[in-house]
């Protein structure tokens, strides 16, 4: 191989663009890489950092140790299964949010005529198509504190229910308490669509809860100090609070958005004139209209503008076709059989799923219509008495054969 072409394996940057590389039998690290996956061994196997590192975090991220957008997406593809637009459009966003991260205050006063925005996400897409998964394996990559928050369980101030504070509760004990962790997190925000105000003239319908929720959200998503209560629920006021800056905060938002191609069919129909005949002038497929998905959309579903702005970019997942939901099962890192295999190989039992088998898996999984959710719970109906059975058996290795798989599946009412 010559000398320029090597690459980190890890990062995928070539040895010009790395501090150093150093080099493997089979491949080569750099030692940015290394400094990273020294963070990671101390935070999963406790040890003791030196007193260089430990300061670190206050810094402004080094851009050079965060993975360029075309190694993110390599990176989404060992996991993530198609959604290849999704995939282009968060390695970029991410990308620059580190981008932005990465100005120390002085670079930021300099560049004060071109202030870089946040870049929070939009994702819309079906349920079960991998938009957690998404947002899962970039802070997975990443290495910063990141959780998943449902939309659905917060209310306006003085009603039952969570106050959106909450949500940076639950960041700050993802990052262990650590503040200035916390603050560079990412959230994932799902079910977005659910506090949707359920019309777009808000001087018909006002819908107190959805559109309430939304105006409390806005100050968190567009960078203010908030007022947290450490334990997360209600604000008390006699409770101290960590005062957590959102200005660095990641935000992924995420909904299923039904019925939003009915939106996007009816706006696509009604614009004849200027720029967007030309786009209509292109084939519409009718089949997949939510490639065209825009920002006035989300409006039309209820999302208030204020929110749509702060959500700048937006992408989407499409539903998972049947090869998808057969590659799913098989194919990513850590895929579903890939994790019973190894389950049963701990007990010196191998296991091999028949072709036919798979595809019944698959095709009970179209019926069911729950995504790629649907996958892992027939697979465990499927598994379960074998996997009671086989680790007290002599046996060395279980097929399962397409019959085994029906017949499973008959014995579980859940699945009927
Ligand atoms: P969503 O957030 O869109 O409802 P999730 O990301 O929670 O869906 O997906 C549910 C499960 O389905 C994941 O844990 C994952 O195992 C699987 N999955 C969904 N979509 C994909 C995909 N595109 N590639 C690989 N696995 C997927």
């Amino acid at each position: 191989m010559p000398r320029a072409s090597k690459k980190c394996v890890f990062c995928g940057r070539k040895e010009s663009e790395v501090p150093l590389l150093l080099q493997g039998r089979d491949g080569n690290i750099c030692s940015d890489c290394v400094e990273t996956a020294y963070h990671y061994i101390q935070q999963y196997v406790g040890v003791e950092a030196p007193p260089s590192t430990t300061k670190k975090a206050s810094q402004p991220i080094n851009l050079q140790s965060v993975p360029k957008p075309l190694a993110i997406k390599e990176y989404l593809d060992q996991y993530i299964i198609g959604q290849d637009d999704a995939k282009r459009v968060l390695s970029v966003a991410v990308y620059n949010h580190y981008k932005r991260l990465s100005l120390t205050p002085d670079m930021a006063k300099r560049d004060k005529e071109v202030e870089i925005e946040k870049s929070n996400i939009i994702m819309v897409g079906s349920t079960g198509t991998g938009k957690t998964l998404l947002a899962r394996t970039i802070a997975k990559l990443l290495d910063v504190p990141f959780t998943i928050v449902d939309a659905t369980v917060f209310t306006e101030a003085g009603y039952v229910g969570e106050d959106v504070e909450s949500i940076l509760s639950r960041l700050l004990q993802a990052a262990d308490f650590d503040l200035e962790r916390a603050e560079r997190g990412i959230v994932f925000i799902d079910e977005i669509d659910k506090i949707a105000r359920k019309s777009d003239n808000p001087s018909i319908t006002r819908d107190v809860s959805g559109e309430g929720v939304q105006q409390a959200m806005l100050k968190l998503l567009e960078g203010s100090v908030v007022n947290v209560p450490p334990k997360g629920g209600r604000k008390h006021p006699d409770q101290d609070y960590i005062h957590v800056d959102t200005s660095h905060i990641l935000f992924i938002c995420g909904g299923a958005f039904d019925g939003i191609e009915r939106k996007i069919a009816q706006r696509l129909g009604s614009h004849t004139v200027g720029y967007d005949s030309v786009q209509n002038a292109r084939k519409i497929d009718t089949s997949d209209l939510m490639r065209y998905i825009q920002p006035q959309d989300l409006k039309s579903f209820g999302l208030i503008p204020e929110i749509i702005g702060r959500l700048p970019v937006l992408t989407y997942l499409n539903p998972l076709s049947r090869e998808a939901l057969s590659r799913i099962l098989i194919e990513p890192k850590n895929s579903i059989i890939k994790q019973y295999e190894r389950l049963l190989e701990m007990d010196g039992i191998a296991l091999t799923f028949e072709t036919e088998a798979l595809d019944y898996i698959v095709d009970k999984a179209v019926e069911y219509k729950l995504g790629a959710r649907g996958l892992r719970s027939i697979v465990e109906a499927i598994m379960t008495e074998a996997m009671f059975e086989l680790p007290s058996s002599t046996q060395k290795s279980f097929v399962v054969t397409k019959a085994y798989a029906k017949e499973q599946i008959s014995k579980t009412n859940s699945l009927q």
